[in-house]
Formats: C-alpha cells, sequence, structure tokens
C-alpha cells in the first residue's frame, strides 16, 4: 500500500453512527402499524417499497420518510389515521437531528493520517443533512474535500478520482458497506479497507462476500489501519 497518496472515508457507520438511529425508528413505525400486520411483515413491506424508491429518491432520511408514508397507507389499504401520517413525520424530523456519535478511534486515525495522506470524505444521502452531521461531527477539518454523491457506483467513483486528479492504484477507500465502499473501488483498481459496522442497512447485504481479493483489507476497528499505512 506505499503508493497510496488519497484516502476517502465513508461517513454513515464508518466516521459516526448511523444505522442504529434507523434502525430505531423502523421498529417504531413497525409498532405504529401493529393493528394491521406483525413487525416482520411490515419490515418486509417497507423493505419492498424502498427497493422500488431507492432509483427514484436515492439514499436519506427524506425518501426514507416519504417510502414509510407509502409502506403505511398501503398496508392499512388506505384506512390510515391522518394522526399516524403526522407521527410518521415527526420521527423523520427526529431523524434528521440525531446527535452525531463518532465511532471509537475515528478521531484518532484521521489526525494520525491527516499530515501524511490526503483525506476525503465520500458519502451519499441527502446534502443537507450530510452537510449538518459533517459541521457537528466537528472533523471537517481534516478532509480536503467532501463528496456526497446520489448514488455508490463506479461512475461516481471515477468523477472523484478525476477530481481529486489521483490514479486508483493510489486511492484508498474505507468503508463500512462491501456493496458501496468497496466493490466499485476494487473494480477501478483502487485500494479498499473494509470496515463492517455492527448493524448492516438491508439493501447493503451482500451474499458471499468475497474478502480474500487483491487491494482489499478487512479490518475489525478503524484504528487497526494504522497498521497498515
Ligand atoms: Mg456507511
Amino acid at each position: 500500500m506505499k503508493n497510496i497518496t488519497n484516502i476517502a472515508f465513508d461517513a454513515d457507520d464508518t466516521l459516526w453512527i448511523n444505522e442504529t438511529y434507523f434502525q430505531e425508528t423502523e421498529a417504531e413505525f413497525c409498532a405504529l402499524l401493529a393493528d394491521y400486520m406483525s413487525a416482520r411483515e411490515v419490515s418486509g413491506e417497507l423493505y419492498k417499497t424502498e427497493s422500488a424508491n431507492n432509483a427514484i429518491y436515492g439514499y436519506g432520511v427524506k425518501g426514507f420518510a416519504l417510502s414509510m408514508i407509502e409502506t403505511a397507507l398501503r398496508v392499512s389499504q388506505n384506512r390510515l389515521e391522518p394522526r399516524l401520517i403526522s407521527k410518521i413525520i415527526d420521527m423523520e424530523k427526529s431523524l434528521l437531528q440525531k446527535p452525531v456519535v463518532l465511532l471509537d478511534g475515528v478521531r484518532e486515525v484521521l489526525e494520525k493520517l491527516g499530515g501524511r495522506y490526503r483525506l476525503v470524505v465520500a458519502t451519499k444521502g441527502d446534502i443537507s443533512s450530510q452537510e449538518r452531521k459533517l459541521e457537528e461531527s466537528g472533523l471537517l477539518g481534516y478532509f480536503h474535500h467532501i463528496e456526497i454523491m446520489s448514488y455508490k457506483g463506479e461512475k461516481n467513483y471515477k468523477k472523484l478520482l478525476g477530481h481529486l486528479d489521483c490514479a486508483p492504484e493510489n486511492f484508498l477507500m474505507v468503508g463500512n458497506s462491501y456493496k458501496s465502499d468497496i466493490e466499485p473501488v476494487l473494480a477501478l483498481g483502487g485500494w479498499g479497507a473494509y470496515v463492517p459496522f455492527h448493524v448492516t442497512w438491508q439493501h447493503e447485504k451482500v451474499e458471499n462476500e468475497n474478502l480474500s481479493r487483491p487491494r482489499l483489507i478487512v479490518l475489525e476497528k478503524i484504528t487497526d489501519i494504522l497498521k497498515y499505512l
């Protein structure tokens, strides 16, 4: 890894806690619809709605809220009480304002790598909500560039590399999602450091991840990266 010059970090569940808040909200949502279906069934329905909507809404809290409302209407066969829609909107607003809790070791890693590499953030989600979290995280000063993408695929990583004027072999992406942080970067010829978070969003799950690939390292915690760099 001696040729690495640029390191990009995913944000949600790599720098700070995120999925935990979504799962709490989903549990609340399921409880709201308990008169119509079991929690498991509501979760399944929400998953279906989100899968159909991700391409239209992109990723983030607002799209998630619209998918909750759509699911609630379908599950209740349009008999949902309007106050429950208000409740879902309240849940969305509260999700948008959750405190930013950094994961262990993040600040130490950025502090140690900061002077020696060019550090960037590569994340997806609602722009306003990701900007708020970055602002509140107190980490902005470590980063040379922030890239908020609608979708994390090869095309957008290629664009980021172009913007950074960085060859793939000099680029390392650190993230908790194999599907959106690691796979596309490896495919372009870059490096990946996969740091799984204890919960994974269902849409980011991959069957049979191939963890022994060239230019891929798997870390138990983010500070382990310091052993390599
Ligand atoms: Mg993530």
